[in-house]
This record gives C-alpha cells, sequence and structure tokens, in this order.
C-alpha cells in the first residue's frame, strides 16, 4: 500500500475515527467493518494470501512498509508544527519507560492478569483428555440419531466457548498492563480535559474481555461438570480480577467507545 491509497482510505467519510482504538480486534464477529479504517487497510491486502501469513517475508515487508509510510507522515505532520522530531533528546524518556514499564507489570492488576494466562494454558493442556467423554456421547448421539438432539450443534457451541476464552487470554493482560502503564504515568489524567481517558478506554475492553470469558466459562462449567472445581477456581480468579479492575478504574465501564458505546 501507498501513501496516498491510506490517505484515501483515512479520508472516507463513512469511517467511524478511532474506533479500533477501543474493540477487541476480532474482525470476524465485528458489525463494524465497513466503517473501519484498520479492517480496510488489511483488506487492501488479503488478496494477496503471501502477504497475510505471518511466516511469509512478504507479510512482514507489508508491515514495515506501513510503519515507514506512518512514520513519514508523522514527520511531516511534526515539521508543519516547527518540531524536529531528530533534535528530541530520548534518553530520560527512555528511562522513564522502563521504570514506568516495570512498575505497570507489578500492578496487582498486571501479575493477577498475566496469572490468567497461565490458568487458561493449564486448563487447556488436559482439554483432549477431559473432552474424550464428551467425544464419546455425541457420536452416540449422532450415531443414533436421538430426537431432540443436535451433536452437530453442540460441537459448535463447544468450539465457539473455547474460541472466547482464547481470544481474551492475553488480551485481558495486555490491555490491562496499558491501562495501568497510562494510569501511573499521568497521562491523559486531566479530569478537565475533553479527550477521552485511554486508560478508562483499555481497561474497559479488558473488563469487556472479563465478562465474555466469565459467561463462556460458565458455559464450560455446564458441559463439563467433571470440571466444575478446575472452572470454579478460574471463574473465582476472574471475578476478583474484574473487581479489582474496576476499582482501580471506577470510570472505566462509563468510558464511551467510538462507534461502540454512542
Ligand atoms: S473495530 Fe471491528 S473491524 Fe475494526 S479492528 Fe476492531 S474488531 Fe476489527
Amino acid at each position: 500500500m501507498d501513501k496516498e491509497k491510506l490517505l484515501k482510505l483515512a479520508e472516507n467519510p463513512n469511517n467511524i475515527t478511532g474506533i479500533y482504538n477501543y474493540c477487541n480486534r476480532w474482525c470476524e464477529r465485528c458489525s463494524f467493518t465497513s466503517k473501519c479504517l484498520n479492517f480496510q487497510m488489511g483488506e487492501e491486502e488479503s488478496a494477496d494470501t503471501e502477504s497475510n501469513d505471518i511466516n511469509n517475508k512478504k507479510f512482514w515487508d507489508k508491515l514495515s512498509e506501513i510503519f515507514k509510510i506512518t512514520l513519514e507522515m508523522i514527520y511531516e505532520d511534526a515539521a508543519k508544527m516547527g518540531i524536529d522530531l531528530d533534535a528530541i533528546d530520548t534518553t530520560d524518556f527512555t528511562k522513564k519507560e522502563e521504570l514506568l514499564n516495570q512498575e505497570a507489570e507489578n500492578h496487582v492488576c498486571a501479575t493477577e492478569s498475566y496469572k490468567y494466562i497461565d490458568m487458561v494454558k493449564k486448563w487447556f493442556e488436559s482439554y483432549s483428555e477431559i473432552t474424550k467423554s464428551k467425544q464419546h456421547e455425541l457420536t452416540q448421539k449422532a450415531e443414533l440419531e436421538i430426537p431432540g438432539t443436535d451433536p452437530i450443534k453442540e460441537i459448535e457451541n463447544i468450539n465457539d466457548v473455547c474460541d472466547v476464552i482464547h481470544w481474551y487470554q492475553y488480551q485481558i493482560h495486555i490491555k490491562t498492563k496499558r491501562a495501568i502503564h497510562g494510569m501511573l504515568g499521568n497521562f491523559n489524567d486531566d479530569d478537565e480535559s475533553d479527550y477521552p481517558n485511554d486508560s478508562d478506554g483499555s481497561a474497559k475492553v479488558a473488563l469487556i474481555g472479563i465478562d465474555d470469558s466469565i459467561a463462556a466459562w460458565g458455559e464450560l462449567m455446564n458441559i463439563f461438570p467433571s470440571e466444575e472445581n478446575e472452572i470454579l477456581n478460574i471463574l473465582v480468579h476472574l471475578e476478583r480480577l474484574r473487581k479489582t479492575i474496576e476499582k482501580t478504574f471506577p470510570k472505566a465501564r462509563a468510558f464511551k467507545r467510538a462507534g461502540f458505546d454512542d
């Protein structure tokens, strides 16, 4: 993609500005694809399967090209504002960033959301063992064609619930850490400012991920009652995390995400 193409896409009046900033990035399930610049940029390249394959050089070349164009535009805008980006000394900033990053990583919201990643990983390690009897049960139902049962639908439901859990497994931590990082760095923490507070927005995305994950685990517990204790442990952990994030970011739930909350 060249700069002109990118600018043309960015000028599309149907797009909702910044909608991609506080979404869950699950484009396949998003009803705003026709209004999202981020999605359209991806679509531009999607005909070329090689440039969408993370293992292919073309994929990385495409990313590097978009990065170069974006940087070029930032430099142009900065120059228009009389700022010479090359003249800025970043030594102090880098040091502060490292400390801030460390502090954010040690915050209870970040450590607990990171723990959740491991809990999911551990549970799914024994997934094939857990699902054995269910698979047997569903095969039998399919073979016997028991009236009132729909094994295909049941399988789809299990896959869907697992997809939801996997989708948010890392995202909850990433968004939570971003929120903490912004809060500790006091970025955009001005109550008088009209500009939305990024920490609250990121915390909201994390909270939505937690809500959906709690619902998905609840469904899994119904499907695999023998797993009740293990799943309850995970649910208790998620519920505590949810409350801690809500306490840390009391305005997060009320944050208005462009498009989604309008
Ligand atoms: S707003 Fe929707 S289409 Fe755009 S990046 Fe987010 S999930 Fe994808």
